[in-house]
């Protein structure tokens, strides 16, 4: 038996694993006990990885060559390598020269590792010319992206898990830390029952595992967390709680939000988070008690918002205005959902974004990521983010349309857009490991992938953590690693776009890929000069790692100095403002979507596994049993969730987890599971037949938290 350490594929904690193998065949899996971010330690999920990849192959559900389909409508015919990639290069190139490099799109994951998000960015902005590149992150984590730079300067979270166990206040908003990040979780439980005295307060709408746990449960209505934190600020200066030493000396706009928060007192902060006043003014002790090391840890409730950037920097204002940063035990600290969310954005790998943490909208960015690969120039024109890339292939201004690792067709907000998207493309590729997915019936072009197990790279974890991912099993029929797939087929657009000139894609290995990626890093704030492929092999270490460094930094901006102009961070002045779709008379139910605990995203993987549905077998809507009481519905009735774009139809469950006028469904259950249409009568699977569009206007991350909906009893024939 052979043993191989690597990584966890789920979620964003990033947890170290051992799998075991014999031949071709992953036999087992345990945590690994020295990677620190799990120490041995597996979820559910984690310890039934090798279960999933033996699933995949016995039922058939793996993509094992590539295959082409000649019309719409028709089964998709195998084809060699040669051929599908020359063909996918001639859409390419003949849609770039008739059209321009803005008429093709590129839609990627927070499952892709490092290398392969860095060459889909190099192949996108520095070979076509087009900035139409965007990831499933972006329905992740981009509004944290965009608050920690409105506020901190740069895309850093600035905490680590060691902190854990100096925290003295730990402040859970907007994550059901107990389900989506499992192990997480678990050291939570293990620096309580260290230090007893610690106070744990969670402000979710849901009564959660992670809430019913907390000290103190602060039940805010959907969508007001601004009003919530602007109400504690409230009470933190009333009560002398704010560090004015600190703010003096290394903050700037603290006026203008003193000024802002005079409009939140307690009594109508918490008016606005239907809360108790005593509830918010005690969470505002606690967070800024002197002495105190607060913690926050925040995901989607903040991030999944069409106010998402403005909830991120309301929270990280509460940290600076107390002091509460660049400390043992205290700092926002943003947790990831994907395993490689955090890589992604260090490479630029999204349609704003540069390598590197540089900005798209810097011309000298812009002119240095140039230089760097080697080309004239970066284009200036903004990239199409996830949503409005949709709507631009919709309106056929994008024509052909690249889908690498992810599930749109299910993921996505508003599946009337995208089902209508993906059939109104002229060409189609979709770049997968798992052929079960719904996309997959919508694409041109199948290029099958390599995927845990059998992948080599690196993933970065939530709190700036880099591990490696290393192969155990070699890859099954003709499946690709996904940068080696980008690199055959930019090497053949070359030949078409820039014939003569020397390739842009010169790598044999994913580590060639690594050691560039690591270059353009030299100097900037993430900087990892000094991190090669051997020494993460030795240990997994947090960036910054520059050259000569002998160890990563656990923590950031604990001298006080922020990657801002003058050094200082700056306070965001927003004002609180609703969901962009309130309830109504006609949709009275607020309708909230997360994860499961034993499930991961559209079940690809771990809908394969019997026992992982143990914990929640069907999918249901779950509502407060006075409001089924008040429907006259009981638990098991079927009925119809609409919302203004579809509906669905789902069995109802009684939850006192969910409150009154408020329901929940999980992210998760597709096809096979949940069938509902859209309103123009498109059949759809999922939860997202009836989600928003709607997203925030700095971040562009879409509302998967709140639609409003009406529930009604289903017919039966
Ligand atoms: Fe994997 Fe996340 Fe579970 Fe760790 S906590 S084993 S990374 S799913």
């Amino acid at each position: 038996m052979a043993e191989t350490r690597s990584t966890c594929p789920y979620c964003g904690v990033g947890c170290g694993v051992i799998i075991e193998s014999q031949g071709a065949r992953i036999t087992g899996v345990r945590g690994d006990p020295d990677h620190p971010a799990n120490f041995g330690r597996l979820c559910t999920k984690g310890s039934t990885l090798h279960h999933t990849a033996t699933a995949a192959i016995s039922l058939q559900s793996r993509l094992l060559h590539p295959s082409h389909r000649p019309s719409r409508g028709a089964a998709p015919r195998p084809v060699s390598w040669d051929t599908a990639l020359e063909l996918a290069a001639g859409h390419f190139a003949r849609v770039v020269r008739d059209h321009g490099p803005d008429a093709v799109g590129f839609y990627i994951s927070g499952q892709l590792l490092t290398e392969d998000y860095y060459v889909f960015n190099k192949l996108a902005k520095g070979l076509i010319g087009t900035n139409n590149v965007d990831t499933n992150s972006r329905l992740c984590m981009s509004s944290a992206v965009a608050g920690y730079k409105a506020t901190l300067g740069a895309d850093a979270p600035p905490a680590c898990y060691d902190d854990l166990k100096d925290t003295t206040t730990l402040f859970i908003t907007g994550s059901n830390t107990a389900w989506a990040h499992p192990i997480l979780y678990r050291r939570i439980e293990d620096a309580r029952a260290a230090n007893p005295a610690m106070k744990i307060i969670v402000a979710d709408p849901r009564r959660t595992d992670t809430a019913g746990a907390a000290d103190l449960h602060l039940p805010i209505l959907p969508g007001t967390d601004v009003a919530l934190y602007h109400g504690m600020l409230h009470v933190m200066l009333a009560e002398g709680l704010v560090d004015e030493a600190y703010v003096a000396a290394h903050t700037n706009g603290f006026d203008a939000l003193r000024e802002r928060v005079r409009a939140y007192p307690p009594a109508e902060a918490a008016r606005l988070c239907g809360i108790a006043e005593a509830d918010l003014i005690q969470a505002a002790r606690w967070f800024g008690a002197p002495g105190s090391r607060t913690l926050s840890l925040y995901c989607q409730g903040l991030n999944q918002s069409s106010r998402g950037t403005a909830k991120n920097a309301a929270l990280i204002n509460l940290h600076l205005a107390t002091g509460q940063i660049g400390k043992p035990g205290a700092g926002p600290f943003s947790l990831t959902g994907q395993p490689n969310a955090m890589g992604g954005r260090e490479v630029g790998g999204m349609a704003n974004l540069l390598s590197a943490h540089r900005d798209l909208a810097n011309p000298e960015h812009r002119a240095e990521v140039a230089r760097l690969w080697g080309v004239d120039s970066v284009p200036a024109t903004p990239g199409k983010t996830a949503v409005d890339l949709f709507q631009a292939v919709a309106d056929g201004e994008v024509k052909v349309l690249w889908i690498s690792c992810t599930n749109p067709a299910q993921s996505m907000p508003d599946q009337n857009l995208v089902r209508r998207a993906l059939q109104r493309a002229e060409f189609v590729i979709v770049q997968e490991a798992f052929g079960t997915t719904i996309t997959c019936d919508y694409a041109d072009l199948l290029l099958p992938a390599t995927t845990w197990g059998e992948k080599d790279g690196t993933v970065t974890n939530s709190e700036r953590r880099i591990s490696r991912v290393r192969p155990a099993v070699s890859s099954p029929g003709a499946a690709r690693h996904d940068w080696a797939t980008v690199c055959d087929f930019a090497r053949r657009l070359e030949s078409r776009l820039r014939p003569g000139q020397p390739t842009l894609f010169p790598y044999d290995t994913p580590e060639q890929v690594w050691n560039e990626h690591r270059e353009s890093t030299r100097g900037r704030d993430l900087d990892i000069t000094g991190l090669t492929y051997a020494r993460i092999d030795a240990t997994p270490e947090q960036w910054p790692f520059p050259e000569g460094a002998t160890t990563g930094r656990a923590r950031l901006y604990e001298d006080g100095v922020f990657p801002t102009a003058d050094g200082r961070a700056k306070f965001h002045d927003a004002p609180y403002e609703p969901v962009a779709e309130p309830r109504d008379n006609r949709f009275p139910f607020s309708l909230n979507t997360g994860r499961l605990r034993d499930q991961w995203h559209g079940m690809s993987r771990t809908g394969t596994i019997g026992r992982l549905f143990g914990h929640v077998p069907e999918p249901s809507i779950e509502m407060n049993p006075a409001d089924l009481s008040r429907l006259q519905l009981a638990a098991g009735d079927l009925v119809h969730v609409t919302s203004r774009r579809g509906t669905l139809i789902v069995p109802v469950a009684a939850s006192e987890s969910v409150a009154l006028s408020q329901a929940f469904i999980a992210m998760h259950w597709g096809e096979e599971f949940l069938s509902g249409s859209t309103s123009n009568g498109v059949k759809v699977q999922g939860v997202n037949a009836v989600t928003t569009p709607a997203y925030c206007p700095t971040s562009k991350q879409p509302e998967l938290k709140h639609a409003a909906v009406k529930v009604l009893k289903a017919e039966l024939p």
